[in-house]
């Protein structure tokens, strides 16, 4: 077996990215990325291949990129995954496809995602877009939300004939890829880019339609064949600790949004956010890390406060690798107990105790608890909750949709209690991936296609 490791991608140094929310990763070129496809096996038993959640073809689009055909790679991604060059980008590969590949038994594992990535943004600059003609089945099929399971919904079922409609609440579509993941890590023109071939497929996208209020579901039951909601988990938790409603107490949301949607920190932006001089960004995962290094350019001292050890951190490594490369300073096993502020409810400060961690159990995740008498004071003037989000159903006002007691839609596969209504995404599972939002707007496409055949 030959045992070079995984060619390295180019990446922009640290020391000018954190002045910029330009992409941190660039990508292989041609012959970076024909190197890294001759490491694979071509294993006849592709175990890469069951470890992606869409099944992407993996071995054969790498022997297509070896071949230098990238026209046929682009084509076998396309046949399993609406968003190659998202999903080349943001899919926790480490812990899908890469994680299964036989390379990685006594060494790399086979760079998949950067792959991908190459091929998709190869077709996004030569413009390869399906022009298969497509026959209308005379159906309409409406969708709630633009993130990836409604795009992936709509794309398959244009595919197949339906005439489809995306009713979106912001003013740009692609959900959490438009206004959560950071520019740095996604750039919005490869969502714009996404989305454009969906509108060239003939799918129609009305944004800042919230639905439930300028358009209801019952509504829409009425005027289409079917609906798919896919409206996402976009509703921000927060502690519930003194202080949490004071001026500079943001959740990771909002922040995120004035950044990517808004464009808050260009200097003249209509609404501008403000910067803080020491933040503290509470959480541990890929959200907490995309909002601390976000803050990070906006030129604060940008701290990442996490309960457990960082050994526990549940982002990604490579997201955590690069914010110590940009100079984030992780405060491990810390917890807020309440946020101080001045007479103008400004923040100034917070009380923050230290934990300590609980014997392991096997299986579970390590618990913590406070140490006693290690309360403490840190400066501060931003504080920024990222601890998760849960659904906002804003869409379903009105209807007896059911809903599960953890506040998700309730679904068999993935229709709802509402004749011919589907559901997927983190509307059904809580937060999860981008992946695993796309695999469910494809099964409800099939399951909606199929409904017709009957
Ligand atoms: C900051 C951040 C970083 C992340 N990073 C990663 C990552 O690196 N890798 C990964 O795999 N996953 C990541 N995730 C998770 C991933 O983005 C989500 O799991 C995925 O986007 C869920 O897709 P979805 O289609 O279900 O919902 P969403 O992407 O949330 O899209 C839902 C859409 O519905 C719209 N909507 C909601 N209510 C209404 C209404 N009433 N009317 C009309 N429209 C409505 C919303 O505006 C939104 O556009 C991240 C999430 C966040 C927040």
């Amino acid at each position: 077996m030959n045992s070079e490791g995984r060619v390295k991608g180019r990446v922009q140094s640290p020391e000018k990215r954190v002045k910029n929310f330009l992409e941190v990763e660039l990508g292989y070129n041609k012959e970076e990325a024909l190197k890294e496809a001759s490491r694979c096996l071509q294993c006849k038993n592709p175990r890469c291949v069951t470890g992606c959640p869409v099944n992407i073809r993996i071995p054969e689009f790498i022997h297509a990129i070896k071949e230098d055909n990238l026209e046929l790679a682009y084509e076998i991604i396309k046949s399993s995954s609406s968003l190659p060059a998202v999903c080349g980008r943001v899919c926790p590969q480490e812990r899908q496809c890469e994680s299964m590949c036989v390379r990685g038994l006594k060494g790399d594992a086979i760079a998949i995602g950067a792959l991908e990535r190459y091929v998709a943004d190869y077709a996004l600059e030569n413009n390869l877009v399906e022009t298969k003609k497509i026959k209308k089945n005379g159906k309409k099929v409406a969708i709630v939300g633009s993130g990836p399971s409604g795009l992936t919904c709509a794309g398959e079922l244009a595919k197949n004939g339906f005439d489809v409609t995306i009713y979106e609440v912001l003013q740009k579509a692609g959900g959490v890829l438009t206004y959560g993941i950071p520019e740095f890590r996604l750039p919005k023109r490869i969502v714009e880019s996404e989305v454009n071939n969906l509108i060239k497929l003939g799918v129609t996208i009305k944004t800042d339609v919230p639905v439930g209020n300028a358009i209801t579901l019952d509504t829409l039951e009425k005027e289409y064949d079917a609906v798919f909601i896919g409206s996402g988990a976009g509703l921000p938790k927060f502690m519930g600790i003194e202080g949490e409603s004071a001026n500079g107490v943001f959740s990771a949301n909002e922040i995120l949004t004035r950044i990517n949607l808004m464009k808050a920190y260009e200097s003249n932006s209509k609404t501008p956010i403000k910067k803080g001089k020491v933040a503290y960004i509470i959480g541990g995962g890929n959200v907490a890390m995309d909002a601390v290094r976000s803050v990070k350019r906006l030129g604060s001292e940008a701290h990442l406060m996490y309960r457990r050890s960082e050994e526990e951190l549940p982002a990604r490594k490579m997201e955590v690798m690069h914010a110590k490369e940009e100079g984030i300073i992780f405060d491990t096993l810390l917890n807020p107990k309440r946020i101080l502020t001045d007479e103008n409810n400004n923040v100034v400060g917070m009380e923050v105790v230290n934990m300590e961690l609980l014997p392991e159990v096997e299986g579970q995740r390590r618990e913590v608890k406070e140490v006693e008498g290690s309360e403490h004071v840190v400066n501060c003037d931003m504080v920024v909750m990222a601890l998760g989000t849960s659904p906002n159903h804003g869409s379903l006002k009105g209807s007896n949709i059911k809903i599960t007691d953890k506040g998700l839609i309730l679904v068999d596969g993935t229709k709802t209690s509402l004749k011919n209504v589907y559901a997927g995404g983190d509307a059904v599972t809580g937060s999860a991936t981008v992946i695993l939002a796309m695999e469910a707007g494809k099964k409800a496409a099939k399951e909606i296609i199929e409904s017709f055949n009957k």
